[in-house]
């Protein structure tokens, strides 16, 4: 990963936003600009320094890692001890900028104090979160793979579907393979919503049993090399109604406009508006109750966010989900999300396959 450079592009944007450095406590941020992975982290950004700040656990572990920071190891929490760096400085009152987002009033407070009047604090824009929006190759290549390894789980879980089985044992056969396959860990708790159950939309995978007849809903990813992938498949256990083939095509249709809608130049609200406009004819759109979709990288939720109304253009690199679902309380829901990259001639789904409805 080319840290150097993405410091560089960092540094260069301080002037812009009025600031002589800038404290970065969110830890995918400082992972993504200096490639520490520890969990004790500040690392403070500036024109002539870099440093980073981190507690006696991470000798070892920051020297190895960060190779273009000053690595501080202190015994004090790491902002607080950037904080006094700076305050130690002999220079002009200069301008901290804070990521207010991950910053709690109270930590917020201790800077000001630890700072003696030597700073000014101010909340920052989201400078890196927008740099981390356009993947870089080596981040491409990193995603590609997650996605790659996180897809494969699709086919345990079809393995391991059956009606009376409970739902966490097929999270867990998926977990299990996962990990034996090199994944750091899950991007999130993975959800499996069986029968009435797949109408909640985040339905960790609970000791439910699955029923004999309904939707399956299976939201997964992986964690690998510190990249994550997000996958949503709904299949159906026993006979499909007609009713359950309509509505399952209409979320399909739905997924299919969205991704078709991806490119550069667009905005986030119009790919959202192409999901919603093909579920409003179906005449679901009121029970498609969350946002199309968001960025994925470093974290499993990042920028952008594919929402009604967001006016944020795709850039080639920029990596998204495309999660259209609709579920109706009590009875049923069906959701369907791919991975999208946005190339410079509009879009490519990441580890693509079939996606008619699957008959357990
Ligand atoms: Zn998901
Ligand atoms: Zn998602």
């Amino acid at each position: 990963m080319n840290y150097k450079a993405r410091l560089r592009h960092l540094v260069n944007a301080l002037p812009d936003s009025k600031l002589d450095y800038l404290l970065i406590t969110h830890l995918p941020n400082v992972l993504y600009l200096s490639g520490f992975t520890g969990s004790s982290a500040a690392l403070l950004v500036g024109e002539r320094n870099t440093l980073l700040f981190t507690d006696g656990r991470y000798r070892t572990q920051a020297r190895e890692e960060v190779k273009n920071a000053r690595v501080v190891i202190g015994s004090k929490a790491p902002a607080l001890a950037a904080a006094e760096w700076l305050a130690g400085q002999r220079s002009r009152r200069r301008v901290l900028g804070i990521e207010s987002e991950s910053l709690s009033v109270g930590a917020r407070d201790r800077l000001s104090a630890a700072l003696r009047g030597k700073a000014k604090l101010r909340p920052a824009p989201a400078l890196v979160e927008r740099m981390r929006t356009v993947k870089d190759p080596e981040e491409l290549s990193r995603i590609r793979a997650a996605v790659k390894l996180g897809a494969s789980l699709f086919s345990i879980a079809c393995k391991t579907i059956r009606p009376g089985v409970r739902e966490v044992d097929v999270a867990a056969a998926m977990e299990f393979e996962a990990r034996r396959n090199g994944a750091d860990g899950m991007s999130f708790p993975t959800i499996i919503a069986a029968g009435p159950r797949s109408a909640v939309v985040h339905g960790r995978a609970s000791r439910a049993r699955i029923p004999s007849r309904g939707f399956v809903v299976c939201d997964f990813g992986v964690i690998l090399a510190g990249y994550c992938s997000d996958r949503t498949r709904t299949v159906h256990v026993g006979k499909p109604s007609h009713e359950a083939r309509e509505f399952y095509r209409a979320v399909l249709e739905a997924q299919q406009a969205a991704i078709a809608a991806v490119g550069p130049g667009v905005t986030t609200g119009e790919v959202d508006e192409a999901a919603r406009s093909v579920l409003r004819k179906w005449k679901l759109a009121h029970w498609f109750t969350h946002s199309t979709g968001h960025g994925v990288g470093i974290e499993i939720h990042e920028a952008p966010r594919l929402a009604a109304g967001q006016g944020q253009t795709l850039e080639p690199g920029m990596v998204v989900t495309i999660e259209p679902g609709a579920y109706v309380r009590g009875k049923w829901g069906v959701r369907i999300e791919d991975v999208v990259l946005v190339t410079p001639s509009g879009y490519e789904v990441l580890a693509p396959m079939d996606k008619d409805l699957i008959v357990l």
